[in-house]
This record gives structure tokens, C-alpha cells and sequence, in this order.
């Protein structure tokens, strides 16, 4: 077995950025199974302020870290760059997106967004 250090640590030095609490908590956000919009990071982050959300969004963003992945009701939808092709569906009460392997694996190139009910609310 390789030990291996931590990988989220290892990408910020990598990439020259200190490793602040609240980028370390984004990044691992973000490598979750789903897209984050720069409302849905704030509202995990109610201690930070918007600007320092979008500030390391932004340069996530440049450092290709992370690429927009759809943009749905005007919201820029983004996610981690490093996967496979897949696909996402979208919540129209919520608008959490989670991702979906591709429904159509033989189309040329594309993005599918599917709309749903997420189950959280479904409950509601
Ligand atoms: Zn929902
Ligand atoms: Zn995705
Ligand atoms: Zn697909």
C-alpha cells in the first residue's frame, strides 16, 4: 500500500495557494458527487463572505481546478474538473445538481441536464 498525503493539501501547495480552512472545505465540497453555484457555496460558508467565496472560486477556476459545468436559471453551475464524462440532474425546487453517469453514452459530444424532484424536496 503507497501512503499517500493528502491530496487537497498537495494541490493547493502545488498550486502556490495557502492553505486557508475555508479553501480546504470548498475544494472538498466541490469534489463531492454534485455542482456547487457561488449561492450554494455562501450558504455553507455563512461565516465568510460572498467576495472571499467567488475570490477562490475564481481562482479555482483559473487554475483549472474546477470548469463551469451548465448554467441553469441564470446560476453559472460549477464542479470539479478532473472527471469522466457525465451528466447531471437538476432539482427545480432546490437547483442542487447532482451527477448522473451519461443516459446516452453514443451521442457525440453534448451535456444533458435533467430536471427533477430531489428527494429532500419531495418531503417537503
Ligand atoms: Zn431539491
Ligand atoms: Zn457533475
Ligand atoms: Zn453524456
Amino acid at each position: 500500500m503507497s501512503t499517500h498525503p493528502c491530496p487537497i493539501e498537495e494541490l493547493l501547495w502545488n498550486n502556490g495557494l495557502r492553505r486557508t480552512k475555508d479553501r480546504q472545505f470548498m475544494i472538498a465540497k466541490l469534489r463531492l458527487n454534485r455542482t456547487w453555484t457561488l449561492t450554494q457555496m455562501d450558504n455553507v460558508l455563512p461565516q465568510t463572505s460572498q467576495t472571499t467565496v467567488y475570490r477562490n472560486l475564481k481562482k479555482f477556476l483559473d487554475l483549472d481546478l474546477i470548469e463551469e459545468a451548465f448554467v441553469h436559471n441564470h446560476e453559472t453551475h460549477f464542479e470539479w474538473m478532473d472527471r469522466e464524462h457525465h451528466d447531471h440532474v437538476i432539482c427545480k425546487k432546490c437547483s442542487i445538481a447532482e451527477c448522473i453517469p451519461c443516459p446516452s453514452p453514443d451521442l457525440n459530444k453534448h451535456r444533458i441536464e435533467l430536471e427533477h424532484i430531489c428527494l429532500l424536496c419531495n418531503n417537503d
